[in-house]
């Protein structure tokens, strides 16, 4: 059967064809003219516009719509209207007008605002936002949106990435004219997110409450396999998998986001979907609905999909990479070195500007992907070290080194030589691989690694944006009024001295070896290892001036997501202790209890006939002391928690307490809890085993 997916792909999804086939022209083209250039949309053409959209809606089989965003909580928002109106005959008609395609005022008072609204008011508004597309899904037109407060301060995610992709915008297309480009007039940061994730069998998470309440688990021992074998990685798709995999792609495909990448990962019951890159823009909500949908079909499957950072202890978490670029609006890859990188003085000026850039906020980019559940993650040898370097590859470190000791590079062109005469020869890729760098340069584009899969990928992206936007107006600054006949000479100098000043963010080695830690250290590289450690210095005086500069984020804006980002921190690992205390009180202690006293029986009946053997007697003393280590444990963790709760002085010090006094006690109980797994019979143990659960689909 042929499946042409050009004929049904974007099926659901409001989209550049439908409006050129739905808008006057007039409308169209000033819609167009918005989408591509960020002009303001004429509020005449909303209604219009509205009506459009409506009908076709209708014709999708939708009955209300919501205004669709993201707000600082974990997920997006929906809140869903009808089109109907009521009319004098008792009937209704469908309507739909420009003022409600443009705003909505959700009741603000239940998000996240960071202290934001006590400071404002308690509404919130959602506006549209026209540069990604309206689409139908469950019944509802889904109209995206940004979430701000009642005095314009950001309450999503969306709103500072919408205002970063201005700024880099902006200052790119100076950088281009210095070069002589007249042509160009919008630059567009890109991005390509692959997500990682877990799926497991549905009746195993029924099973387990840390699954159902944390998204990950908080007891398991490991089975005496994980992935050392390597077979997951790339593995031939079981059934049940492909059929999940393929169910995925059509039902993303129908809504416009454009999956194409899909295998198993290193992990047991891990996998990847990558879709084709896009906007930074329509790639976040992209990446925001592919995540939902993943959870939603999986249940179609009897399935769950996981996409906590750390599901499982002892095999890999999941992350998701983020593939980000620069683009012109006449098609050019600014990070594109083409055949002979050493010449090209304008890829060299935008490399040199995120050299420059990575090394001064590397703190931003370590909070971009801070949270309880990437912590797990990062610095644990299978994602990036929480250390922010860049990897460059060998032939960029050559051009690199060239361009400080003002020699020249040769660029070889490399032909894959593979010894089999009758396989095609191919052009060599330009940098090899290096897993282990957070921050790599991979061709034509920079891969941020450190992002935990369950993000939201607006945060990191915001950051790079502007990051790299005040790079390139400092240079920009710098290099405007220089007269043309010293231009050449003035720009290498420039590059050589930012190369001078920031090289030591370039490593090219094995980021997950000690020796690395303690090289950065010397070169004085931040290793916040946690959470706890980065956030704070969010709201830094740099930080906070970069920001402001651009309009990205005020310094209210800043203070608020540091807050939200610290509360969220300490409820998460709060809800992951009260869970373990509930587990642990309900479920371990009391099966626990009930083995020991079988055991006992057991010696009883044995000395009663004189043929007891020390196996009963050792293991019951095992079992005995153990669960007394547990239910120490468990009381001790009461305590703490209760503790940290109570603290009322800052969000800081309630984080801090949850990161240094509850979860070493967290990790004393399940220590005593997975030793006591490995001594009792499995049908007796009260929740699905690891190896229940990862190899079971
Ligand atoms: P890997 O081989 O690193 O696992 P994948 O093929 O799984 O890579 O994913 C690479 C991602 O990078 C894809 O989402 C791809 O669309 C994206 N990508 C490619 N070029 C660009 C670019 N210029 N800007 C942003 N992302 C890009
Ligand atoms: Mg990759």
């Amino acid at each position: 059967m042929s499946k042409n997916v050009a004929d049904f792909f974007a099926c659901d999804v409001f989209n550049d064809e439908v409006m050129k086939a739905r808008l006057p022209k007039p409308v169209y083209k000033a819609m167009t003219k918005t989408r591509k250039m960020g002009t303001p949309l004429d509020p005449t053409y909303a209604d219009v516009v509205a009506n459009a959209i409506k009908d076709w809606a209708i014709e999708h089989g939708a009955t209300h719509y919501t205004h669709w965003f993201q707000p600082m909580t974990g997920s997006t928002a929906e809140k869903h209207d009808s089109f109907i109106s009521p009319t004098e005959n008792g009937m209704v008609i469908m309507n739909f007008s420009g003022k409600e395609l443009v705003k909505g005022e959700p009741d603000a008072s239940s998000f996240p605002s960071g202290g934001l609204r006590q400071t404002c008011s308690a509404r919130g508004y959602t506006a549209w936002d026209p540069t990604s597309y309206c689409f139908v899904k469950e019944g509802s037109l889904y109209i995206p949106t940004v979430f701000v407060s009642y005095t314009g301060e950001a309450l999503d995610k969306k709103t500072p990435l919408l205002r970063s992709m201005d700024a880099l915008s902006q200052q790119a297309v100076r950088i281009l004219r210095l070069f002589g480009n007249t042509t160009t007039t919008k630059v567009t940061s890109t991005v390509g997110p692959e997500q990682e994730y877990f799926l497991i069998d549905k009746k195993m998470y029924d099973q387990r409450e840390d699954l159902i309440m944390t998204g990950r688990t908080l007891f398991g021992a490991m089975p005496p396999k994980g992935q050392e074998l390597e077979d997951q990685y790339f593995a031939n798709l079981k059934p049940r998998i492909a059929a999940f995999m393929s169910d995925l792609d059509e039902t993303l495909w129908k809504v416009g986001v454009f999956a194409t990448t899909k295998h198993n990962e290193v992990a047991p019951a891990q996998h990847e979907m990558a879709p084709v890159f896009t906007t930074t823009n329509i790639s976040t909500d992209q990446n925001e609905l592919a995540m939902e949908i993943m959870e939603k079909v999986a249940l179609k499957h009897d399935l769950v999909c996981l996409l906590h950072e750390k599901p499982f202890d002892g095999v890999n978490g999941s992350g998701k990479h983020n593939n980000w670029s620069i683009g012109t609006n006449d098609g050019q890859n600014l990070l594109d070195p083409g055949s002979t990188p050493m010449e090209n003085m304008q890829f060299l000026t935008f490399l040199c500007a995120v050299i420059k850039g990575i090394d001064e906020y590397a703190d931003l980019l370590r909070i971009s992907a801070a949270s309880a559940g990437n912590d797990h993650r990062l610095g644990a040898n299978e994602a990036p070290p929480a250390i922010i370097s860049i990897f460059m590859g060998e032939e960029l470190q050559g051009v690199l080194d060239a361009l400080e000791a003002g020699t020249s590079y040769k660029s070889e062109s490399k032909v894959f030589e593979i010894g089999v005469d009758a396989l095609p020869a191919f052009p060599k890729d330009s940098t090899d691989r290096n897993r282990t760098s957070p921050f790599a340069f991979t061709g034509n584009r920079f891969e941020f690694r450190m992002v935990g899969s369950s993000d939201n990928i607006g945060c990191p992206n915001f950051q790079l944006n502007t990051i790299v936007a005040g790079e390139l107006c400092e240079i920009a600054d710098k290099m405007e009024n220089v007269p043309a006949d010293k231009f050449d000479e003035e720009l290498k100098s420039l590059l050589v001295s930012i190369i001078k000043e920031h090289k030591r963010i370039i490593f090219n080695g094995n980021g997950y070896s000690q020796e690395w830690v303690e090289e950065a250290e010397k070169r004085g590289l931040p290793n916040y290892k946690s959470t706890v450690d980065c956030v704070p210095h969010y709201a830094d005086a740099k930080n906070v001036a970069l920001f402001e500069k651009f309009g990205v984020l005020s310094k209210a804006e800043i203070d608020a997501r540091a807050e939200i980002q610290l509360e969220n921190y300490a409820k998460t690992i709060n809800i992951e202790a009260l869970t373990m205390i509930d587990m642990a009180k309900k479920k371990y202690i009391p099966t626990c209890i009930a083995y020991s006293k079988e055991l006992c029986d057991t010696i009883s009946a044995k000395k009663a006939l004189d043929i007891c053997t020390s196996v009963e007697t050792d293991i019951a003393k095992k079992i005995t002391a153990l669960t007394k280590q547990a239910y120490e444990a468990t009381s001790k963790l009461e305590e703490v928690t209760a503790k940290a709760s109570a603290i009322e002085t800052s969000a800081e010090d309630m984080a801090k307490s949850y990161r240094f006094d509850v979860i070493p006690v967290m990790d004393e109980l399940r220590a005593a809890v997975d030793a006591l797994e490995v001594i009792t019979p499995s049908e007796k143990w009260p929740v699905p085993a690891y190896s229940d659960i990862i190899f079971n689909v």
